[in-house]
């Protein structure tokens, strides 16, 4: 807790900000939400945002920006070609991570794209800590395959381990002795790793990954998306870095990577995204690819006033104060959770609270969805949105089966300095609800389904009547109320 100004009598984390623009929300009664439900397919993804009343969904793009931010968008240097708002946001990533070279890409997966059509050739295996849906996608698309070497404990889901998105070293060993320096085109390490929770990196961890990627001979990535979380853990739980500034674990960082990449929707505050490197035969191989997918090399599928908005949120990222928002919120959200005994993924991480929905529903059997069942369900029993981090996002095994998800989440993102805390301590005391009557809640199966990242557009149904049953018990214990 080093380095939080001031916590209330409640435990509640003291914003550094105050909220300048406001956003009405609606509060749909329950009867209009079973409607929504059905009519977007169970999936939280179809959802209108007019239908949600708190949107947890996701912290990608809908993180609030600062006053700053907004000024500096009104002075965006509109041009297609050689924009200095261009070269600002350049300069800025120079100064926070030492890097010369930067190409610009309209969001996340743009990097990833460009990044896997240049490394990966047919028959290659990328080793990552964990995956991301995207970051996956794409090398399989590519012809690769993908191994995953975090450590067992890192997805156990309850736990007192402290970085639990570290790589496992032993399997990093065995897996290049096993596939060959020559068949691996880079070894991907994601902070903040995401579908396990938020779950952060030590610098040791990168320390040691790096140094075998040396000696190797094999690119070393770094997916920086979900880069502010990580900072702020990494100072709060690596003895080495707690008298550490935040610039300065940073460049820490940077100096261990070949390559790094991250989408601006979540890291900076803002929109876009990039890949940097010092390394000029690197850049040199994927640039062309920038003109081709994403527009000239000076926005790259940016709108001007969104680099302008990342350049400044980027300094905001550098900045303590700021940084410690999200995850604060998050812890406060999960200890609340735990006095209720909810299951729930710990420690918490950033990103948002995970509920672990194999055990909160764990009367639903596994090939129902349980993490689908719950958003679908805690929707229903609040407006809340949240997004299925489980099976439905796995897409299936070549042989027609599902695949399994290790964990079954639901992720109730809690994007940077947008709610509120009475908001927070809504949606923990309809979750409360919902577990009192977790028994009433069944579980799901696909009515359209797409072959590639299914979680996005794939339809399900309710596989009994146990929406209506949950709406009755609901409107027995609230009334008329909403
Ligand atoms: C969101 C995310 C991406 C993809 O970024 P988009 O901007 O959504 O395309 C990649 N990696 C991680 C860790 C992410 O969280």
């Amino acid at each position: 807790m080093a380095n939080i100004k001031y916590y209330t009598e409640d435990h509640i984390p003291l914003e550094m900000h105050k909220v300048r623009i406001i956003q009405k929300l609606h509060l749909l009664p329950i009867e209009d939400r079973l409607k929504s439900l059905n009519d977007s397919g169970y999936n939280t993804f179809l959802l209108k945002n007019r239908d949600v009343f708190l949107d947890m969904l996701t912290d990608s793009g809908v993180n609030a920006m600062s006053d700053r931010q907004q000024a500096a968008m009104l002075v965006a240097d509109d041009s297609y070609a050689g924009s200095e708002t261009f070269y600002r946001l350049e300069q800025k990533l120079t100064e926070i991570f030492k890097t010369k070279l930067f190409l610009p890409v309209h969001q996340g997966r743009a990097a990833e794209n460009i990044i896997n059509r240049t490394l990966i050739k047919p028959g290659d295996t990328v080793l990552m800590n964990y995956h991301f849906t995207t970051s996956k996608s794409h090398v399989t698309v590519n012809g690769g395959l993908v191994e995953e070497l975090i450590s067992d404990a890192g997805i156990e889901e309850e736990s007192e381990l402290l970085f639990k998105g570290d790589m496992d070293i032993g399997k990093l060993n065995e897996a290049i002795s096993r596939l060959g320096a020559d068949k691996i085109p880079y070894v991907r390490i994601e902070v903040g790793t995401n579908l396990i929770g938020g779950q952060p990196v030590s610098i040791q961890n990168m320390r040691e990954v790096s140094a075998i990627c040396k000696q190797h001979n094999i690119i070393s990535l770094l997916d920086a998306s979900l880069l502010a979380d990580n900072l702020h853990f990494i100072k709060q739980r690596e003895e080495e870095f707690k008298t550490k500034s935040i610039p300065e674990i940073t460049e820490a960082i940077a100096e261990l990577f070949d390559l790094i990449y991250f989408s601006a929707r979540k890291l900076g505050y803002g929109r876009g995204g990039g890949i940097i490197t010092n390394s000029q035969q690197l850049f040199d191989q994927m640039k062309e690819l920038v003109p081709l997918y994403e527009g000239f090399m000076t926005y790259g599928g940016m709108s001007v006033r969104e680099m302008e908005a990342l350049t400044i949120g980027l300094d905001e990222t550098m900045d303590e104060d700021m940084i410690n928002q999200g995850p604060e919120f998050i812890a406060f959200m999960a200890e609340e959770l735990l006095k209720r005994k909810i299951p729930i993924i710990t420690p918490p991480g950033g990103l948002g609270c995970h509920l672990n929905a194999m055990k909160f529903l764990d009367h639903v059997p596994r090939g129902e969805y349980r993490a689908g069942a719950l958003a679908a369900s805690l929707y229903l029993a609040s407006g809340v949105r949240g997004m299925e981090r489980g099976t439905v996002s796995e897409d299936r095994n070549p042989d027609g089966s599902d695949h399994l998800a290790n964990m079954e989440l639901l992720r109730l993102a809690l994007p940077r300095r947008v709610f509120t805390m009475s908001q927070v301590k809504y949606a923990v005391d309809r979750i409360a609800w919902l577990y009192d009557n977790r028994h009433l809640v069944g579980g799901l199966r696909f009515v359209e389904e797409p072959k590639v990242l299914r979680f996005f557009l794939g339809r399900l149904e309710a596989v009994s009547d146990w929406p209506q049953k949950l709406l009755e018990k609901f409107r027995a214990d609230f009334g008329d109320s909403l």
